[in-house]
């Protein structure tokens, strides 16, 4: 079996200081977290922006310091997310792209989340999937939903998306599609054969999507942005959800992948 790709998220755009200490808001947390993760078993780092009051944003600037950071300190690989429930505008969404990270998500399809919808329009997402293949940026294509991974195949098959394609299913968001082994094997079933699949269970789903990941072959994603819980009522941080996932992978046998192993199974360009 391949190696396992770790992915770490560490702050996302919903919680705050107030939901958990650990969660890193301001460029220098996500870089000093991020290092932390790396040392940990991670291989590539996903990140939000947020703005003086820890809300979401797409602040090119966030976005260039972390990157900077990041690669100056670690060899991580770094993701830079697109997503965005406030902001309509299209080119907003992916102007850091000309930062050339190693890889950006690319959101393919709508979804109601827990408190609205999340738009993403079909045209929005060939705009997206194009600007990236211009700019050597790796897409990760994020399912919320199995009309996801249709579209997904559909932007490949017109030559927007480089091989492997890389579909990441996200279980576990209340209105949208849940964790169940069988939804996830479903998921995986729809894939082109020789497609790569990252998986992400939100909250008490982390665990269980991270270990069936695991043994079905997928890579992982875990962090604060998914999930800020160890345990019940037991706060995480970032480093000990790698941690604990790097233990999972050696007890059922699975090798994780290095930091340059990972550019390698993912074929990454940029660096
Ligand atoms: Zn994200």
């Amino acid at each position: 079996m391949e190696k396992l790709i770790i992915t770490v998220a560490p702050n996302g755009s919903v919680p705050t200081k107030q939901d958990t200490p650990h969660v890193p808001v301001v460029p220098d947390e996500v870089v000093e977290q991020g290092i932390k993760c790396w040392e940990a078993g991670a291989s590539v780092l996903h990140y939000h922006a947020r703005d003086a009051q820890q809300k979401p944003c797409l602040d090119y600037d966030f976005f260039a310091k972390v990157l900077e950071g990041l690669r100056k300190h670690t060899d991580l690989i770094v993701q830079i997310s697109t997503g965005s429930r406030l902001e309509p505008d299209r080119d907003a969404r992916i102007r850091a792209v000309d930062l050339k990270p190693d890889m950006m998500s690319l959101n393919v399809g709508s979804i109601n989340f827990p408190r609205g919808p999340y738009i993403n329009k079909p045209e929005d997402a060939e705009y997206w999937a194009g600007k990236m293949q211009e700019f050597g940026v790796k897409p990760e294509i994020e399912c919320f939903d199995s009309s996801h991974i249709e579209t997904g195949i559909r932007l490949w098959r017109m030559g927007l998306i480089d091989d492997p394609p890389l579909f990441d299913m996200v279980l576990g968001v209340k209105n949208a599609l849940s964790f169940t082994p069988r939804n996830m094997i479903n998921l995986i079933e729809m894939m082109p054969v020789g497609s790569l699949w990252n998986c992400i269970g939100i909250g008490k789903a982390q665990l269980p999507v991270s270990t069936l990941g695991i043994i079905l072959g997928g890579h992982s994603r875990v962090g604060l942005e998914d999930n800020i819980y160890y345990s019940y009522k037991t706060l995480a941080t970032n480093d000990q959800l790698v941690s604990r996932l790097v233990r999972l992978a050696g007890e059922l046998q699975r090798p994780v992948a290095t930091p340059a192993e990972a550019r390698k199974i993912l074929s990454i360009k940029n660096s």
